[in-house]
């Protein structure tokens, strides 16, 4: 596997790409004050909401939300997935992408050392798998190759409760990773055990190939069957899909992906050839999951069960998909015969019977649409009044554009209706969707002082050049720690452009957040002004926080004897208090 591409080398393509050309060559731009203008690409429109802001190296479209760097457009608009858009980029600016040794970790991040010990334990239970010839036998018996096992690294957790312990936690910074990692567990009486414990185990990888966290099945019949690492640092439930990255590496391009339930269908599936499978890890498909899928394919097919369970999830799964069906994308569903799964049917029906399953998959439009007419009498005026009302906010959901127009007159039809008029119903479904609530007016709280600092840094990272000042340290508000990890990466690097300094975030649960802050005019126009505000929001976030401490001890001290270290704290803390804060 290719090594890391260096994060320096990422700052310095953001610093030199030039957003406006990039989007300019694929999407028209005009020029509009200090940003630039277009129709937005994401979906139809007459007039343009989509701006691109050199000076953030953001493009921001004021009508569907959608939102990134150069980097994140490159992904969305050219469907690439982010080491692509990465090469893609070094490509136009003439430069070759360097690769770090693989294995080797970045000093600055400080999640590096979790996808060290993650990687590490990976092949620990490689290892471990070689050396166990029943969980060897069990992979042969369901009929997986050696090849396969290889492809999709799995591995093997002994019985035991200290198998990584003993290997990778016998320090407290391994401890203290394996910990972080998931990996495992706190033992009642002090100590920690493994998670999984004789069990197959499953490596996560993410977009980059990386491994995030596991999923382990048992060998014999213990409970549960099948155990996922939790949500961690690295590790996002909703976001990952098991096997996507398998399914880049086998084929450049997918003209189709397979949504299956288990990692076990993954595996065996492949190991008859079918190499565009993936699955969710124990959740509903979420939209940040098709999202991920439409970078990189523009058809998905479901596979489900044939039962009630399975339609029910079908239904979720096809509510999340309205909002994703751009033109030129498509969705279909495979309800499975009873008793079979994937693997069972490849079995029996080969590989190309599977295929043909497939193409005759029910499209999104027809599940879409037997659901609204399941148990409506059509014959009656009521009923197909109910299945127009039932209708309208579920295709209000779809982007503008040619196939929310076709299936708007499929449903028109369906309920003998002219579809202008239906439209005009949607329209105002549309604009009865609740939004996001307002923020709370009057004195700006905790929360919106920490929102707010976050937002100046984000968009003047040269006003953090100075780092983590001391007063913020013991902070533990929530927001905090983001800060103070904002802070050390601009003080290490104060060049870093806000494009930069988001994609420091990419793939982590705070993106998206990072992503609306800069997104959101920060209302000052110089890094000048934006440090003053910045300062100040500092010295009140530090300033209530101490109040809140102060409180907290105080009230705790009426009830119980406080400790010594808090006796001092309460002392210092009625100090500054006392001097105003100094
Ligand atoms: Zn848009």
């Amino acid at each position: 596997m290719a090594g890391r591409i260096p994060q320096q080398f990422i700052d310095d393509l953001l610093a030199r790409a030039d957003i406006v050309e990039v989007i300019n060559s694929r999407v028209p731009l005009k020029k509009a004050g200090r940003e630039y203008k277009a129709c937005c690409p994401f979906h139809g429109e007459k007039t343009p909401s989509f701006t691109v802001s050199p000076d953030k190296g953001f493009y921001h479209c004021f009508g569907c939300g959608a939102h990134g760097t150069v980097i994140g457009f490159l992904m969305e608009f050219d469907r690439l997935e982010f080491v692509e858009a990465i090469e893609e980029l070094a490509q136009m600016l003439g430069l070759e992408v360097p690769r770090e040794q693989p294995g080797r970790a970045q000093p600055q991040s400080p999640v590096a050392p979790v996808y060290a010990i993650l990687a590490a334990a990976a092949k620990r239970y490689q290892a471990a798998l070689r050396e166990h010839p029943p969980a060897v036998e069990y992979l042969r018996r369901r009929g997986l190759s050696g090849e396969t096992a290889r492809d999709f690294g799995l591995g093997y957790a002994p019985a035991g409760w200290d198998f990584l312990l003993r290997r990778l936690g016998d320090t407290p910074d391994g401890e203290r990773q394996l910990k972080a990692a998931g990996l495992i567990l706190p033992r009642d009486g002090g100590g920690y055990y493994d998670r999984f414990r004789e069990r197959i185990m499953f490596p996560i990888r993410d977009s980059r190939g990386r491994v995030v966290g596991f999923g382990g099945r048992v060998l014999g019949d213990g409970e549960p069957k099948y155990l996922n690492s939790p949500e961690t640092a690295v590790f996002h439930k909703g976001r990952e899909l098991y096997g996507l990255y398998e399914a880049r590496q086998a084929n450049r391009r997918l003209a189709r992906i397979l949504v299956v339930e288990g990692y076990m269908d993954v595996a065996s599936l492949a190991e008859h050839g079918v190499r565009n499978a993936v699955a969710t890890l124990g959740t509903a498909t979420t939209p940040e999951h098709l999202r991920r899928l439409f970078r990189a394919t523009p058809e998905i097919v479901f596979c489900f069960d044939g039962d009630r369970a399975g339609r029910e999830a079908a239904w979720r799964a096809l509510e999340n998909c309205l909002p994703e069906m751009r033109d030129g994308r498509q969705v279909r569903f495979l309800f499975l015969p009873e008793g079979e799964d994937p693997d069972s049917l490849v079995r029996r029906e080969g590989t190309a019977g599977l295929e043909q399953r497939l193409t005759a998959a029910r499209p999104l439009s027809d599940v879409l649409l037997d659901k609204l007419r399941d148990g409506i009498d059509l014959g009656s005026i009521d009923g197909r009044a109910r299945l127009a009302e039932l209708a309208r906010p579920l295709l209000a959901k779809l982007p503008h554009g040619v196939y929310r127009e076709l299936l708007t007159e499929r449903v028109a039809e369906e309920v003998r209706l002219a579809p202008g008029k239906l439209d005009r119903l949607i329209g105002e479904a549309a604009a009865q969707r609740p939004r996001a609530p307002a923020p709370p007016r009057g004195e700006p709280q905790r929360p919106r002082l920490m929102r707010r600092a976050i937002q100046l840094l984000l968009h003047y990272p040269l006003i953090g050049a100075g780092g983590v000042p001391a007063a913020l340290q013991p902070v533990s508000q929530k927001g905090a720690p983001l800060l103070r990890e904002l802070l050390e990466i601009t003080a290490a690097n104060p060049d870093l452009k806000p494009a930069g300094l988001l994609e420091r975030f990419r793939g982590r649960p705070e993106q998206p957040h990072l992503e609306r802050l800069l997104a959101e005019d920060s209302l000052v126009r110089d890094a000048d002004k934006a440090a003053v505000e910045f300062a100040d929001c500092l010295q009140r976030i530090a300033s209530s926080d101490r109040e809140a401490r102060l409180a907290a001890l105080v009230a705790k001290a009426a009830e119980q004897e406080l400790s010594d270290q808090e006796r001092e704290e309460l002392r210092e803390l009625t100090r500054r208090s006392a001097s105003g804060g100094r």
